[in-house]
């Protein structure tokens, strides 16, 4: 039976922005509700060694992100397996609607919904998608035993997730649209001393290629961005890592967002173009984009939204020498 709850904090995400926000909005004793969404852990659960989270040399993510709900957890947040479908920013409280038919009520919301990764958008990208297309390596590397893969894209995901499949791959192709990586320097140095990796300099994807009965990946015909000539290269998975974008679709039309769609905060902030409303993490950072970053901008969060509920507090108690003075005309 679905039910209404009601919260001071209604925290929507569970990446290390949300877990960080349900742990300091516990300590501040505003008894926060967070709503986990169809990825529990966030993006980190994809990943295997996290090598720049501070206090850990090398953390698996998957382990970092069960460290992190269990945090917040003991420091009393209430932590729901639901996805909100819908929120309202105009009504007070504030009231999200989850998938399972249940409604938050809230005072204050903190929006750590992250990022999601970007696809290129090719029909037959989306025809073998689940059958050889994928674009998660630690979730779908290990069905690629001793064959041939290629990883699409010059990012951190990218080159890392070239460096993971070699674990199960004969080889791996990284394809990439110029010669420069993204990639941070330590990763681009272990790419390219790794024997099992080619790099494959100003190609893009055009088509992947592969049979219908079954359905599976047999190869890519990639194109020069500079003489336009096309390659086909045998491969049985295609690993897309060209990067991600904000899970902006609660509040796209309610929030002022920006740099390609973004949440905005107010600079050194996380206040939203609508009070009472905080964001976090990936959603609102084209920049950073790191567990590090995106827990540091949860705890703002959780201060932000203490502090503005305090404001609200303060604000709708009249001052006791106040209280008796007749209401001006
Ligand atoms: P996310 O981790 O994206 O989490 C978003 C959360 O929001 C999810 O729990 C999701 O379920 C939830 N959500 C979304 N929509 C809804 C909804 N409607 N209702 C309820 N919940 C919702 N960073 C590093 O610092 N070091 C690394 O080594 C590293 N490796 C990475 C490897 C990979 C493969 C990837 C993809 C990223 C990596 N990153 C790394 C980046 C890092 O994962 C992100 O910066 C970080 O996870 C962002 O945290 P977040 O809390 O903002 O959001
Ligand atoms: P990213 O840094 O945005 O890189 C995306 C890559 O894909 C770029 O090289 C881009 O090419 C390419 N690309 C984008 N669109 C393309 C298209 N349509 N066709 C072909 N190529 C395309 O994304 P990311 O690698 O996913 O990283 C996202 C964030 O997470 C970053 O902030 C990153 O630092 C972080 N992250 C960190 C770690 C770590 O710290 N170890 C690991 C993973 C991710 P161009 O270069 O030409 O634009």
């Amino acid at each position: 039976m679905s039910e209404t709850r009601h919260t001071k904090t209604l925290i929507i995400g569970s990446g290390p922005a949300g877990y960080t926000a349900g742990v300091y909005a516990s300590r501040a004793m505003l008894n926060p509700i967070l709503v986990q969404g169809i990825e529990p852990g966030g993006q980190l659960t994809t990943t295997t060694e996290v090598e720049n989270w501070p206090g850990d040399t090398e953390v698996q993510g998957p382990d970092l992100m069960v460290r992190m709900e269990a945090h917040a957890k003991a420091m009393g947040c209430e932590i729901i397996g639901d996805i909100i479908v819908e929120l309202d920013t105009e009504s007070r409280p504030f009231v999200a609607k989850g998938d399972s038919g249940n409604t938050y009520t809230a005072d204050s919301v903190i929006l750590a919904t992250g990022a999601r990764a970007k696809w290129l958008g090719l029909d037959s990208e989306e025809k073998f998608k689940g059958f050889g297309v994928s674009a998660c390596a630690t979730c779908d590397g290990f069905f690629y035993r001793g064959q041939e893969i290629v990883v699409i894209g010059g990012g951190n995901t990218a080159v890392e997730e070239a460096l993971f499949l070699t674990n199960f791959a004969s080889k791996v192709t990284l394809i990439h649209r110029r010669d420069e990586l993204r990639a941070e320097k330590i990763l681009q140095d272990r790419l390219l001393k790794n024997p099992k990796i080619e790099t494959l300099w100003f190609h893009e994807l055009e088509e992947v290629v592969g049979e219908d009965n079954p359905l599976g990946v047999e190869a890519v015909r990639v194109k020069h961005t500079k003489t336009g000539e096309i390659t086909e290269i045998p491969a049985k998975g295609v690993f897309v890592a060209i990067g991600h974008a904000p899970a902006t679709e609660l509040v796209k039309d309610k929030l002022e967002l920006h740099n390609g769609g973004y949440v905005k905060v107010k600079p050194g902030t996380t206040e939203t173009s609508v009070p009472g409303i905080f964001a976090a993490g990936d959603l609102t950072d084209h920049k950073y984009r790191q567990a590090v970053t995106s827990a540091g901008m949860g705890c703002m969060a959780a201060l932000d939204a203490e502090r503005w509920l305090a404001e609200q507090g303060d604000a709708a108690e009249p001052a006791p020498e106040a209280a008796n003075e007749p209401e001006s005309a």
